[in-house]
């Protein structure tokens, strides 16, 4: 069922490819692979050599674009028009990233903290998502040269610890490249299916994906069970990788050197990233760059590398520790990313899990076939598998108070939908706020907001009538959307969230950790919010029922009421719960037969009524 499109360029038709493709889009290698003839390939650039795109833009002096191998020469020749980790900027603010600006060779824009970052080039500003587009674009070209098709649809990977914000970035990457990204899906999940694990509805397994790329190390752990891959736990370094061992070798040889004469620095690390290559085959290894010779053996290349590898280790370790699970109960183990060809951290690897892992496939393009036979099973040529994936942080709304009301608990496996009841607290409201909130702590100012809409227009009722329900809805890309209606009038509203900017994994490993140290401090407060907010509805409705039944109460009785209500308030106002607590008993205790003998008041007049 082949579409046709008019190139209006070139002027001719061309066939439009039903094909969906496989993008593994890397921070430091970018890659398209599909599926021939039932099996996953990545494609090679038109000289034959390598499926890698290096993740890199450079923008030339007449203003084109250049991506890939030619991009990578001119990051010494011309770092500040040349971009590179872009991948790491995807729905960041620039407040998100300040620590570690410096890590940029270029310039990245610094005025509006909060917004998704800029990057400037020359006297042009660039978001990560048209950079990420420029990558995306050199793929889809690649590809449709390879099959002489135009090429529309993708399924593009990211980190399991990818948010929302990410995630959308990716997908608005995709779009601007003129790709219709049909699913945003794991990387480790990719890894998994490149292995074939997960294929057969029957497995039933629990893998470990260690992926060490050029410059972050992560480590997911995933459940597999009916076609379904849960994320147990994610961890791992957004600072340590292939090019940490680089800079291990730079290092070790500047130190070798006698002062004085030393090469330019640019060229001495893609020599020692050479030598670290060569030593994944090799004993050792000698060259010579402007008349210096460098050598290291791998031996002392592995004595650099050990505490790098160590610090994934660690990582495994809180991983592991997360799913709940010892080493032994990993049932697979797959290694991905171009750094895990070094033979010290396969067997460190294989060590530390006390199994063989899987290795067979260039590990630098296991994401991208995985992608391609997900790409495969969208497009109905597999039998149907579903993706799984968890929430990593709690999500809910503001309710009175300021208190976080949670509706999706951390850890719940998208997609998802839930929904909850609320109704108004004032008499005739007409608005309702619904604040969106994602943390775990119990107030939501401690919390992050992604969001916030106004539901308009709720017929004027008394306190508590309207039936507002609110539902979450989580998408397989784990993208949120909320939903608020008003059960008696339909009045409808809804958003998607969409958040400003993203979370790093520290940001989110710090917040699971706040919630833990202040859980108490939390609880005490909590346990005062509801009080108060308890203590408010009670005065409203004593302050109501003095002045709806005055007629049927003798003064006294008003009297004793309206001093109970203003203890109350008193109690309200300060800080302690039990007082607030005492003073409704109070209250309730003797307002409670009052408004028996009204109830029966109000039923023997209506009787009258009736029998007249
Ligand atoms: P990313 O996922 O970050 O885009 P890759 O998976 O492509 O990155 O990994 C890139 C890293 O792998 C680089 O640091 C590169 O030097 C390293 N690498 C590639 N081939 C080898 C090899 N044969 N031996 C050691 N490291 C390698
Ligand atoms: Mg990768």
């Amino acid at each position: 069922m082949a579409k046709f499109a008019i190139n209006l360029k070139e002027g001719n038709i061309e066939k439009e490819s039903e094909l969906i493709v496989g993008i593994d889009l890397g921070t430091t290698n970018s890659l398209v692979a599909y599926m021939k003839e039932g099996q996953a390939v990545a494609v090679k650039d038109e000289s034959g050599k390598s499926t890698l795109v290096p993740s890199i833009i450079h923008f030339t002096p007449d203003q084109n674009v250049i991506v890939g191998d030619e991009a990578r020469e001119k990051l010494a020749t011309d770092p500040t028009n040349t971009i590179y980790s872009v991948k790491r900027l995807m729905g960041k603010s620039y407040k998100d990233i300040k620590q570690v600006e410096q890590y940029f060779g270029y310039r990245i824009i610094d005025e509006d903290t909060d917004s998704l970052v800029k990057i400037r080039v020359k006297d042009k500003f660039f978001t990560p998502i048209e950079l990420s587009a420029e990558i995306l674009k050199t793929l889809k070209r690649r590809i449709e040269t390879e099959l002489g098709e135009t090429i529309s649809k993708a399924v593009i990977t990211v980190p399991a610890y990818f948010n929302d914000a990410q995630r959308q970035a990716t997908r608005d990457a995709g779009k601007l490249a003129g790709l219709d990204v049909l699913r945003i899906v794991n990387e480790p999940t990719a890894a998994s299916l490149a292995y074939g694990i997960g294929l057969h509805p029957d497995d039933n397994e629990v893998a470990a994906v260690y992926d060490l790329g050029g410059g972050t190390f992560d480590i997911s752990i995933l459940q597999i069970h009916n076609g379904i891959f849960e994320v147990l736990s994610t961890h791992g370094d957004t600072f340590l990788g292939g090019d940490d061992f680089d800079r291990a070798i730079v290092d070790f040889w500047l130190q070798q050197q006698d002062t004085g004469q030393v090469s330019s620095s640019q060229s001495l690390r893609l020599l020692a990233e050479q030598a670290k290559k060569h030593l994944s085959q090799h004993e050792s290894y000698e060259n010579t760059l402007d008349g210096i010779t460098y050598a290291i053996t791998r031996a002392q290349f592995e004595a650099l590398a050990q505490p790098l590898v160590d610090r994934t280790l660690a990582s495994c370790r809180r991983a592991l520790a997360d799913a709940k699970l010892k080493p032994e109960q990993i049932e697979k183990v797959i290694l991905v990313g171009g750094a895990t060809r070094v033979p010290l951290v396969k067997k460190a690897v294989s060590e530390f899990f006390e199994r063989e892992v899987f290795d067979k496939l260039n590990p630098d393009e296991t994401v991208a076939l995985g992608a391609a036979i997900q790409a495969d099973i969208l497009a109905g040529n597999q039998k149907d598998l579903l993706l799984l994936d968890i929430t990593p942080l709690s999500l809910g709304i503001e309710t009175m108070g300021g208190l976080m009301d949670v509706i999706i608990p951390r850890n719940t496996k998208v997609p998802a939908k839930v929904g909850r009841r609320y109704t108004t607290s004032i008499d005739g409201q007409r608005n309702l706020k619904v604040a969106v909130y994602q943390g775990e702590r119990d107030l939501v100012e401690h919390n992050r907001k992604l969001g916030e809409f106004i539901l308009k227009g709720i017929p004027p009722m008394p306190a508590g009538l309207p039936k507002i329900e609110i539902h979450f809805i989580i998408n397989a890309d784990g993208i949120l959307q909320v939903k608020a209606q008003e059960l008696r009038s339909n009045v409808e509203q809804s958003i998607d969230v969409l958040p400003q900017y993203g979370i790093s994994e520290e940001e989110m490993g710090r917040m699971l950790l706040e919630s833990i140290q202040h859980a108490q401090e939390d609880m005490a407060r909590r346990a005062l919010l509801e009080a108060r907010n308890e203590a408010n509805n009670i005065i409203l409705s004593a302050d109501k029922f003095v002045q709806q039944h005055a007629a049927i109460l003798s003064p006294e009785e008003i009297e004793i009421t309206r001093a109970l209500t203003s203890d109350l308030r008193v109690a309200v106002a300060g800080t302690d719960k039990d007082v607030i607590n005492k003073a409704m008993e109070d209250l309730n205790a003797y307002t409670s037969p009052l408004a028996h003998r009204a109830m029966d008041t109000a039923i023997a007049d209506a009787i009258k009524g009736i029998s007249f």
